[in-house]
């Protein structure tokens, strides 16, 4: 159980630090983050109000009021402001924030709450509260990282048991199926998202599932995750093929296996993520295969699938213990194959601690 009290604390410092007077939290990822809350979005208002100086107060609709004092934020000791069917809770939270000109809202809030916190504050500006949120989000406590190690075990397990699901003449579809049930069943709260990318459709990195049949000769991208029952993700790819590949894709896969081992080798603090993207990049590209390869290494992972750090050009932060991240260089031929190996790691005071451990070699099923 993280010290909720700490940070909350560590929020409005950070706000102050960024030149927000106050943060606005809906329910989320950032939410569960700093208040412990796990609220059900509603078109109700629920909205932690984090001033930069002063006591946070968390509104909700009064029929949240008792699963809002069982939360985190409850037990913390914060104060829950109820607001009745009848009231409008955008001017509760604009009472609690007179002569506040600057406030941050977490990136999660819907588009018709941040419109109506607008309306009931016209004088104040609203910016994302990201830049106070993301830097306390992106470095890990051990008991975070420890969390998000037994999400990569749990989705370590569902990969150990696709091998079995693939057989010639299985659609897409009724493996992603399989495969959902088995994330729940390993553990997870919740399905996020099943990639089963078959032959040619493994050439684009997002798709999900179809009704294409698997064939004899197929490579497939199997790329899942889900939602542990304390909040964080699992998100691991690995790549399997039915019988034997085309040689050009065998090839082209033992180079992907280099890049991502070399800079999962290459991760300690100081290196910049810009860096570390490079460190893969860079024998993709030495092998002739760097335009196949067209997206970011990877990006950080928490309560959010996708969070801060996110590994890609450009982005000259430096790692510091406790970020966690993927790496997950790919290859993507159009009308023919693709690839994608991603293991999550955290960066340790010298080296990666690596998250998945199924094996990285394809996975080919006879
Ligand atoms: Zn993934
Ligand atoms: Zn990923």
């Amino acid at each position: 159980m993280e010290d909720l009290s700490r940070r909350l604390k560590e929020a409005a410092q950070r706000a102050e630090a960024v030149g927000l007077q106050a943060l606005l939290i809906s329910p989320g990822p950032d939410l569960r983050y700093v208040a412990g809350y796990e609220a059900v979005p509603l078109e109700r208002l629920t909205c932690l109000v984090v001033p930069a100086v002063g006591e946070p107060t968390l509104v909700v609709p009064a029929l949240e009021r008792a699963a809002a004092l069982e939360s985190g934020a409850g037990r913390a000791g914060v104060t829950i402001a109820p607001w009745r069917e009848t009231e409008d809770p955008y001017a509760v939270v604009a009472s609690l924030l007179s002569g506040v000109t600057r406030v941050g809202v977490d990136e999660h809030m819907t588009a018709r709450q941040v419109i109506r916190l607008r309306d009931a504050m016209p004088g104040v500006r609203q910016e994302l509260a990201s830049p106070a949120l993301g830097p306390l989000r992106m470095r890990k406590s051990p008991s975070e990282i420890a969390s998000l190690a037994a999400a990569g075990a749990a989705i370590d397990r569902v990969h150990e048991q696709v091998a079995g699901l693939l057989r010639p003449g299985r659609t897409e579809r009724e493996v992603g199926r399989d495969i959902a049930e088995l994330i729940i069943g390993e553990g997870h709260a919740r399905v996020d998202f099943v990639i089963v990318a078959s032959g040619p459709n493994a050439a684009s990195p997002h798709h999900e599932v179809s009704e294409r049949r698997l064939q004899p000769g197929d490579s497939i991208v199997v790329d899942i995750g889900g939602t542990m029952p304390d909040g964080y993700c699992s998100d691991e790819t690995r790549t399997y093929a039915l019988g034997d590949p085309d040689p050009e894709f065998l090839a082209a896969y033992a180079v992907l296996q280099r890049a991502q081992a070399a800079a999962s080798g290459a991760v300690r603090p100081g290196i910049t993520c810009e860096d570390l993207d490079a460190t893969a990049r860079a024998v993709l590209v030495e092998a002739g295969l760097g335009d196949l390869f067209i997206h970011r290494l990877g990006h950080g992972i928490g309560l959010d699938t996708h969070e801060e750090p996110y590994i890609v050009e450009g982005n000259a932060m430096p790692l510091e213990t406790g970020m966690v991240f993927s790496i997950e260089p790919g290859f993507y031929v159009d009308g023919r194959f693709g690839a994608r190996i991603e293991d999550i790691v955290a960066c340790g005071e010298d080296a990666a601690i690596v998250l998945n451990h199924r094996p990285r070699e394809l996975v080919v099923v006879a």
